[in-house]
C-alpha cells in the first residue's frame, strides 16, 4: 500500500536542501552579526498563545491556523507563526529579569491551513528576529538593516562563496542613501500604540461604510469586528478602495509621531532607502507603532520577501511586565525562488564528493573500505558503489558526482598503491596507500 504525503507538506530533497542549507548559514550569520543568539521553540503550543497573541479575528488564527485535541482534550494548535512562542518563553523564563536587551532568532517549520501554491505550503519555513526590551527608535531601523543586510548577503553575492567580487558590491557611502541596484525596496509606516487605536479605527470605519457595497463580504464582517484587517483584504476592490483610506499616520499621538520621525531619521542616517507606505498594516494584530516590509523589485511590489514592525504590548498581554520590542521574519520559500532566479544553477555544479573509489575485485573493496573508513577520519568526503556496477560505469558515476577517482585494482595492491584521478584535468597518477592514509590533504584537494 502506498501512502502519500499530505498536500501541503512539502519533502525537500538532498539536491535542494543544499541551496537551503547555504542559506541558512547565511541567515545565522547575518542574525550573529548582529548580536541575536537561537531559541528554539516548539513546534505546538496551547491554541490560546495564538488566539490571544496573534488576535481572534486575524485571518491566520481565524482560518488557517491547525487546531487540535491532544489525547487529555487539550486544545493545542501546530505554530503558524513564531513570535508569540518567542514572547511566551521569554514570559516563561523571566528573560525580562535580566534587565537587559534579549535578541532572539529561530529558523524552523510553520503551518498554515491555506491553498498550496508555487512558495506557499502548509507546511512553511520561516527565519525571523526578534528584539524584546527597547522602545528605542534607532533598535527599529538596526532591525531594519539587519533586514537588508541579509538580503544584500543572499541576493548580491553567491550564498555559498566566500568571495566577493568588487564589481557586484556596493560600499554604503557616508551620507545618502545606498544604492539600489539589488531591486530591494523598504516599505515603512506607523501605526501607532494602542491608545490611538479607537481613533483610527473609527476613522476607517466611518470611511469604509460610506462605501461599504464596493467591499467583498469577508471586508463587511470586518467592518464590525476590525476595520483594520479590511487594509490587508487581498481582493483587488477592496484594495482600490483602501489606497484612498484615512493614513495611521495622521492619528498617532505625540510620542507615536516623535518615534516615528526618529525610525526615519536613523533610517536616513544608515542610507537605507526607503518609502512610506500609509496601507501598510501587516496581518497580525499584536503590531504597533512600526511596520515595515522588504520588497524586492523583481518579485512585484506587492510580494515582501519579509516583513515586520513593533509589538509593544505582546509581553505584557501574554503576561509578562510592560515590555517593547521589535522583529521580522521571512519566508524561507520564498528566498529558495528569489535567490534561485538571482544565482540560477551555479549551486548544484560543485561535485558533492572529493573521492569515488572504484576497487576491481573483492580484495580491492576489503581494502577499499578500510581506505574509505580512514579517509572520512581526516575529513575527506569518500563513498564506492554499492550497486554492483562494471568499472566502466563506477567511473561514469564517480565523474559526476566527485572530484576525484580512486582506482584500486589487484596490481596496484599488490604494489601498496592506489591510481588516482583527477576527474577535472583526467590527470592520473599512482599513490603509495600507506602516504595516502596518513597525508591525504596532499594529494585530494
Ligand atoms: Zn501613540
Ligand atoms: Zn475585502
Amino acid at each position: 500500500m502506498r501512502v502519500e504525503g499530505v498536500r501541503g507538506m512539502r519533502d525537500i530533497l538532498p539536491e535542494e536542501t543544499l541551496l537551503w542549507q547555504n542559506l541558512e548559514a547565511e541567515i545565522r550569520t547575518a542574525f550573529s552579526l548582529y548580536g541575536y543568539g537561537e531559541i528554539r521553540v516548539p513546534l505546538v503550543e496551547r491554541v490560546e498563545l495564538f488566539s490571544r497573541g496573534v488576535g481572534e479575528e486575524t485571518e491566520v488564527v481565524d482560518k488557517q491556523m491547525y487546531v487540535f485535541p491532544d489525547r487529555k482534550g487539550l486544545q493545542l494548535a501546530l505554530r503558524p507563526e513564531a513570535t508569540a512562542s518567542v514572547v511566551r518563553a521569554y514570559v516563561e523564563h523571566g528573560l525580562y529579569a535580566r534587565g537587559d536587551l534579549a535578541k532572539l532568532y529561530y529558523l524552523g517549520p510553520m503551518f498554515r491551513y491555506e491553498k498550496p501554491q508555487l512558495g506557499r505550503q502548509r507546511q512553511f519555513h520561516q527565519y525571523g528576529v526578534e528584539a524584546i526590551g527597547s522602545l528605542d527608535p534607532a533598535l527599529d531601523a538596526e532591525v531594519m538593516d539587519l533586514a537588508w543586510h541579509l538580503m544584500e548577503r543572499l541576493l548580491v553575492r553567491e550564498p555559498s562563496s566566500e568571495v566577493r567580487d568588487p564589481e557586484l558590491r556596493d560600499e554604503p557611502t557616508a551620507n545618502g542613501p545606498r544604492s539600489t541596484d539589488h531591486g530591494l525596496l523598504l516599505r515603512v509606516n506607523s501605526i501607532g500604540c494602542r491608545d490611538d487605536r479607537p481613533a483610527y479605527r473609527e476613522a476607517l470605519r466611518g470611511y469604509f461604510a460610506a462605501h461599504e457595497e464596493e467591499l467583498c463580504p469577508e471586508c463587511r464582517r470586518r467592518l464590525a469586528t476590525n476595520p483594520l484587517r479590511i487594509l490587508d483584504c487581498k481582493e483587488e476592490r477592496c484594495r482600490t478602495l483602501s489606497r484612498g483610506a484615512p493614513r495611521s499616520v495622521d492619528h498617532l499621538c505625540p510620542s507615536c509621531r516623535q518615534h516615528f520621525a526618529d525610525v526615519q531619521a536613523n533610517l536616513q542616517a544608515l542610507g537605507l532607502a526607503h518609502e512610506l507606505d500609509p496601507t501598510l498594516v501587516r496581518g497580525l494584530d499584536y503590531y504597533t507603532r512600526t511596520v515595515f516590509e522588504l520588497c524586492s523589485r523583481d518579485l512585484g511590489a506587492q510580494d515582501a520577501l519579509l516583513g515586520g514592525g513593533r509589538y509593544d504590548g505582546l509581553v505584557e498581554l501574554l503576561g509578562g511586565p510592560p515590555t517593547p520590542a521589535v522583529g521580522f521574519a521571512g519566508g524561507m520559500e520564498r528566498l529558495v525562488i528569489v535567490v534561485s532566479a538571482h544565482h540560477g544553477a551555479t549551486e548544484a555544479s560543485e561535485p558533492a564528493l572529493d573521492l569515488y573509489l572504484v576497487p576491481i575485485g573483492d580484495e580491492a573493496r576489503r581494502e577499499g573500505a578500510k581506505l574509505m573508513a580512514a579517509l572520512r577520519r581526516s575529513g575527506i568526503s569518500a563513498d564506492t558503489d554499492y550497486m554492483g556496477r562494471s568499472v566502466r560505469k563506477a567511473m561514469t558515476v564517480a565523474g559526476r558526482s566527485a572530484r576525484y577517482a580512486a582506482i584500486l585494482g589487484q596490481n596496484e595492491l599488490a604494489r601498496g598503491e592506489i591510481k588516482l584521478k583527477d576527474l577535472a584535468s583526467g590527470e592520473e597518477k599512482g599513490i603509495g596507500l600507506a602516504e595516502l592514509v596518513t597525508s591525504p590533504h596532499s594529494f585530494v584537494r
